[in-house]
């Protein structure tokens, strides 16, 4: 149970040539044969030396949908079901494979972590429905919301009804918050989920061309909530896959004045990613998690549960300098510790006679930073 770091390197695109790859997964030393966990990319002012970067997986430019599903997001099924809280995020620079990892293509084998941890959570609810003695109900429902230019919008909603100012967000305890008038639909079966996800997209790149602007300038927060009823007792948990923005360097970029203010607020609200990640995995009591709206939409490190940050990275040389600042980026965010705290059941009835103190563990999983010259 811990928080982890991978980094997937995505194959050469059509227009990419062999020669220019300069970015590998590599084994660290006494690594068993079959697994790696080192990014090595080369020095860009002395392309003999060369960095390694150490995180829990490496993926490299063969790997499949299928084996980072079931590595690293898979195993969080169970726990879900058992109250904790997931969220996933995808990092990386516009063109790295962020929503090809997450959404994917329409094949059954090019299928992102989405849909593949939806059929996950439908197979374990009809499972348990048929299997519990106590006759358990499970209940899925979505919402899907993006954050662009620091203002909040329902992807459900078409964008001609958007308020251009964004949905309000609200605190309502326990660090938690809500975005007020966000829509949520249940969705009882893959099927069902996979229309609502489509039509959601659609929005989300009609509004991009609308304003005139990429869809990868947005963050899309995916919101998935279980909810587990068994006679009077009601557990709810939630898994959120967070596709990023892609982070913006205005000094190689030709980005000017609206651009600017676009891009400024997604490097902050990144920025405050980091920080919070940070801050967690160093123990820190406040966890500037208010600072961006990205971070407060997901109460982050107020949360309990399990998080994995999804590295994305291009292996050839014309990204070799976001390359190296992705790669910084996350090796800050390897600390990251993570409060694991259930869920606790709630009763519909008598509601507080269910406050029993829940277990609270702790776990540390971070590879030592290994980097040599
Ligand atoms: P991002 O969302 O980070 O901007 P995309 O997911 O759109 O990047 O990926 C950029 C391009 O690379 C797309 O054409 C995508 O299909 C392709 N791509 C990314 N990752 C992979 C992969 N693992 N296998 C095959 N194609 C990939
Ligand atoms: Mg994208």
């Amino acid at each position: 149970m811990s928080v982890r770091v991978v980094a997937r390197i995505r194959p050469l695109l059509k227009a990419e040539i062999e020669r220019d790859v300069i970015v590998d997964a590599a084994r660290a030393p006494g690594e068993a044969e079959d697994k790696t966990s080192v990014v090595r990319i080369p020095n860009p002012k002395n392309d003999s030396e060369a960095f390694s970067f150490q995180f829990n997986s490496v993926y490299g430019q063969e790997a499949t949908q299928a084996q980072l599903f079931d590595n690293e997001v898979s195993p969080t099924v169970k726990h879900l079901f058992k109250g904790y809280d997931a969220t996933l995020f995808a990092y990386g620079v516009t063109g790295t494979g962020k929503t090809h990892t997450m959404r994917g293509g329409k094949s059954l084998a090019e299928r992102g972590v989405i849909p593949r941890l939806l059929s996950s959570i439908y197979r374990k609810a009809r499972k348990l429905e048929k299997d519990s003695a106590d006759a358990t109900q499970v209940e899925v429902s979505m919402s899907y919301q993006e954050i662009y230019n620091d203002r909040v919008f329902d992807l459900f909603e078409p964008p001609e009804k958007r308020t251009p100012a964004g949905l309000p967000i609200r605190d309502v305890g326990n660090g938690k918050t809500q975005v007020v008038g966000l829509t949520e639909r249940p969705c009882s079966s893959l099927k069902d989920f996979e229309q609502l996800y489509d039509q959601a997209n659609v929005n989300r790149s009609t509004s991009a061309t609308k304003l005139n602007a990429h869809s990868s300038r947005s963050h899309a927060i995916l919101c998935v909530k279980i909810t587990q009823t068994t006679g009077d007792e009601v557990r709810v948990s939630t898994a959120s896959a967070i596709d990023l923005a892609g982070p913006e360097d205005n000094r190689r970029t030709d980005n000017k004045n609206e651009r600017m203010v676009e891009s400024a607020s997604i490097n902050k609200s990144l920025f405050v990613l980091a920080q919070c990640v940070e801050a967690i995995s160093r123990k820190q009591a406040r966890i500037p998690y208010r600072e961006s709206k990205m971070t407060r939409i997901l109460s982050l490190g107020q949360n309990n549960g399990f998080t994995v940050m999804i590295l994305n990275l291009a292996p050839v040389r014309s990204y070799h300098l976001d390359t190296l600042s992705s790669l910084n980026f996350a090796n800050r965010t390897k600390k990251i510790e993570v409060k694991e705290v259930e869920n606790l059941p709630f009763y519909r009835e008598a509601p507080g006679k269910g406050k029993i103190d829940g277990e609270k563990h702790n776990s540390l999983n971070a590879p030592a930073v290994h980097r040599q010259p």
